[in-house]
C-alpha cells in the first residue's frame, strides 16, 4: 500500500513550549504586547522570512526599553532548550516506520538555526518546512498558502495526505485543498491521533472531517 503522507505542526501540536519563557514575566509581557498586539504585521514579516531573530530584538529594545543582550540570551537560551515530549517522539518515530511524516510550521529563522537542531527533528521527520524559507504562511489564501506551496514543489499526493494541526484555519485550508486534517486539542490528542494512524491504515475522510466538526 502506497505510504501516507502526514503532515504535523508544531507549535501546540508536538510543542508546547514558548521561545521567551525564559524572561521574567513582567518583560514576556512588553514583548507580547509589541508583538503580538500592536505589531502583529511585523511578526508575520518575522515568519514569511523578511526579518531577523537580531533585527527584531533590536526593534523591541528601543521600542519598549529593554537591554538587547539581555534579551537575546533568554530567547536563544529559550529556542535551545524547547521540548518535545518523550509520548510524542515515540508515536513520531512509530509512525515514521509506514508513513511519510512531514513537519509543516509558520515559524521563524530561530526555528532553523537553534530548535531543529537541539531537538534533532530530522531523526523524526522525512521532511521538515518552515514558512521562513517559503515567504508565506498557512493562512494565506489557499492557492497562495504554504500548504499548497510546499505540495507542489514536492508532488506530494493531497488524497493520500492528512494534517495534524492546533489550528481550526489550518484545517479547513488542508481540507479545501483535498487533504483531511486532525484538529489537535492537546499532547494526549496529538499522541492518540499518531497512534491511530501509525499502521499506515488510510483514514476515513469521515473521521477527519467529523473531528473539525465536533470543536
Ligand atoms: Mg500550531
Amino acid at each position: 500500500m502506497k505510504k501516507q503522507n502526514i503532515f504535523i505542526d508544531f507549535d501546540g501540536t508536538i510543542c508546547f513550549d514558548r521561545f521567551w519563557r525564559l524572561l521574567p514575566l513582567e518583560i514576556r509581557s512588553k514583548i507580547g504586547k509589541f508583538l503580538f498586539q500592536d505589531n502583529l504585521q511585523l511578526f508575520k514579516e518575522w515568519m514569511r522570512g523578511k526579518r531577523s531573530s537580531e533585527e527584531i530584538h533590536h526593534m523591541i529594545s528601543e521600542e519598549c526599553g529593554l537591554n538587547y543582550n539581555m534579551m537575546w540570551e533568554h530567547f536563544v537560551r529559550g529556542c535551545q532548550t524547547v521540548s518535545v515530549s518523550e509520548d510524542i517522539l515515540k508515536a513520531l518515530l512509530d509512525c515514521k516506520k509506514n508513513n511519510t511524516l512531514i513537519l509543516i510550521t509558520d515559524n521563524l529563522d530561530c526555528f532553523n538555526r537553534f530548535v531543529k537542531k537541539e531537538l534533532n527533528l530530522s531523526n523524526y521527520f522525512h521532511y521538515i518546512f518552515n514558512s521562513y524559507d517559503y515567504g508565506r504562511l498557512k493562512e494565506d489564501p489557499v492557492q497562495e498558502g504554504l500548504f499548497k506551496k510546499i505540495i507542489d514543489l514536492n508532488k506530494f499526493d493531497l488524497h493520500n495526505s492528512v494534517l495534524l494541526d492546533n489550528d481550526a484555519q489550518n484545517c479547513e485550508l488542508f481540507n479545501q485543498l483535498g487533504g483531511k486534517s486532525f484538529l489537535i486539542k492537546d499532547k494526549e490528542d496529538t499522541v492518540s491521533t499518531l497512534n491511530m494512524l501509525r499502521k499506515g491504515n488510510n483514514v476515513s475522510p469521515l473521521l477527519g472531517y467529523s473531528r473539525i466538526n465536533s470543536k
